[in-house]
């Protein structure tokens, strides 16, 4: 396996454990669901990786989503170096948290206010808080696989990390942080209206992901967010759309752009992160005038953070938001059919059963052969192929989420080369991903 010879990772990793909690800085990132050692990066360059023993990857991670650009972008690198030069922090509003927050706006009609904050966990934390505090209720309703990062309520039957570990409901958070929040099936239409007739005058908001990525890829059936609008205006709840994976990817104006503005709803409040901060801690939530009227200073919700708006990571966001025009979601478009074509075509020729799962620009593969709809289809896929397939392509030097439920991404910088490189490595990794037995894949 990989591990044997990338003795710098190694190195770094078993330095990592004796001080880290499992070596890393966010579950993930650990190959809990692959096995082997996780790779150390060190440096990058538009599509493409390079781990600490020097060897090459092409990258379809892209960190999760916010290199859309690809990795050391020219406008963004200077946009960085200009900010930094002028100071990294100051504690005081700056310019360019307003074009920030105009180039967002702008963007997304939904979103008619916006706050910037650092992560987007703390931008679906602080939507919730203040959904509450303008509904005045107490309960959220929230998906089985959907993930809206590491907040107390929201862990419940989450995805991401706690899909990918297998975990139950995470220790620490205590019944009462949990008690408020109904989780239900995700593209159960009927689940949702049956929780509004039971408790619809205490139910604050319904959060989803605007297009499930942390489940793999799950779009949502056709005319689901639209329903969950609906019974959320008919109820007096909020409805949050979690565009943190999706927005400013999986279109021009986020997963919004495929269903609500088409078909003419919106959203109360949304949250977004990865993109918009261009590779830099920031993220956002943001949406009715009225409803975020309610935060503090102008209203009573309070929510606040010391390095909110950073001007580095504010300059980082805009110079790649600017960057990210029309051409360039045409291009992710097309590199999203070519990687999920090649991926496709691979395992097809080896007899392996699959789905390519799309939502806009992002899509993930799963061993299949059913449509998957919610978090029940995703967990009940073969996913013991997914660890042979992920390390015969990392051998051959591609670096794949490193768990089956998780969305892969592409970038601007991917490009033919990247293509042809991901063609060869292709059929050795369907091989072994036909080769698999439920037994030989089980976690480490
Ligand atoms: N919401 C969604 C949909 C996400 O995918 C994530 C992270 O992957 C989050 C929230 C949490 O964002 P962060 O990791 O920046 O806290």
């Amino acid at each position: 396996m990989t591990s044997a010879v990338l003795t710098r990772s190694q190195e770094l990793f078993d330095r990592a454990r004796a001080v880290v909690p499992g070596g890393v800085n966010s579950p993930v990132r650990a190959f809990g669901a692959v096995g082997g050692t996780p790779l150390f990066m060190s440096s990058a360059s538009g599509a493409w990786l390079t781990d600490a023993d020097g060897r090459r990857y092409l990258d379809l991670i892209c960190s999760w989503g916010p290199m859309i650009l690809g990795h050391g972008h020219p406008a963004v690198a200077e946009a960085v170096r200009e900010a930094a030069a002028r100071g990294t922090s100051f504690g005081t509003p700056t310019e360019g948290e307003v074009l920030l927050a105009e180039e967002i706006t702008r963007r997304i009609a939904p979103v008619e206010r916006v706050r910037l904050v650092s992560s987007g966990t703390e931008a679906t934390m602080s939507a919730v808080r203040l959904a509450r505090g303008f509904t005045g209720r107490r309960k959220v309703i929230k998906f089985a696989g959907c993930y809206h990062g590491h907040v107390d309520a929201l862990l419940a039957q989450a995805g991401s990390g706690v899909a990918t570990l297998g975990l139950p409901d995470s220790p620490g958070v205590t019944g009462a942080a949990a008690e408020d929040t109904i989780v239900l099936p995700y593209n159960d239409l009927a689940a949702v209206e049956a929780a509004f007739a039971a408790a619809g005058g205490e139910i604050a908001a319904v959060i989803t992901e605007a297009a499930p990525g942390n489940m793999g890829v799950v779009p949502p059936a056709p005319g689901f967010n639209a329903g969950l609008a609906s019974l959320c205006t008919r109820h007096g709840a909020l409805l949050i759309s979690d565009e943190v994976m999706t927005g400013f990817r999986a279109a021009r104006a986020g997963h919004w752009e495929l269903d609500g503005a088409r078909e003419g709803w919106r959203p109360d409040l949304l949250t977004f992160g990865k993109v918009m901060g261009g590779g830099f801690p920031a993220a956002a939530f943001g949406g009715r005038a009225d409803v975020m009227a309610q935060l503090a200073p102008e209203g009573p919700v309070y929510q606040a953070g010391t390095l909110s708006g950073n001007p580095v990571a504010t300059a980082a966001g805009l110079a790649t938001l600017r960057a990210c025009t029309p051409d360039v979601y045409t291009h992710l478009g097309r590199a999203a059919d070519t990687v999920a074509g090649l991926v496709s075509d691979a395992l097809s020729a080896q007899g392996v059963a699959h789905r390519v799962q799309r939502a806009g620009t992002l899509f993930s593969v799963f061993f299949t052969d059913r449509q998957v709809t919610d978090y029940a289809s995703a967990k009940a896929t073969e996913t013991f192929r997914y660890r042979p397939f992920f390390h015969a392509l990392l051998d051959s030097g591609v670096y794949l989420p490193p768990s089956p439920f998780e969305s892969w991404f592409v970038s601007a910088a991917h490009d033919d080369q990247a293509f042809s490189h991901l063609a060869a490595a292709l059929p050795f990794a369907a091989r072994a991903a036909a080769a698999a037995t439920a037994q030989e894949g089980t976690d480490a």
